[in-house]
């Protein structure tokens, strides 16, 4: 049996959200994240422009921008409850359950953006440490220093 566990609704973070229609337990699978594999980045990270692809490997990029891929609506988050995790050819790649996830919730993920990706994409995920950009948790003390600094005095 092949039963959607997700759904798309409106989000209060941006667009379309991904949303469980059932309880995950940690560490569960959640929806796969499909989309044919390509040596050519999919899409460059232009203001505005949707992000789909996840880098599985270097150089080899899965295109999730297809219709047929819910997943593609997944936000991220800075308090994330899954990650996007490559878990070979066979399996594809996978939102996986940080913790347990309540039926109704939005799912989200850590787009993992870099420091120069991040500058064109404000988050607006609502977390109380929300970054105020789309980054990579480990880059995130690396642009509130950015962010300080950049500021202007009063
Ligand atoms: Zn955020």
């Amino acid at each position: 049996m092949n039963t959607p566990s997700t759904a798309t609704q409106p989000s209060a973070i941006a667009g379309l959200g991904l949303f469980a229609i059932r309880r995950f337990s940690a560490g569960e699978r959640i929806a796969p994240y499909s989309g044919p594999l390509t040596s050519v980045q999919p899409s460059t990270p232009a203001a505005s422009s949707p992000v789909y692809a996840l880098e599985v490997s270097p150089g080899v990029w899965l295109d999730g921008s297809r219709v047929d891929n819910p997943s593609r609506h997944a936000n991220h988050s800075c308090q994330p409850n899954a990650e996007l995790v490559w878990q070979g050819e066979t399996a594809g790649a996978w939102l996986i359950a940080f913790h347990a996830i309540e039926t109704g919730s939005e799912i989200t993920f850590d787009y993992g953006f870099s420091l120069a990706e991040s500058l064109f994409h404000p988050c607006r995920c609502g977390a109380p440490e929300c970054a105020g950009r789309i980054i990579a948790s480990p880059l995130r003390p690396a642009l509130r220093r950015h962010l300080r600094f950049s500021r202007p005095r009063d």
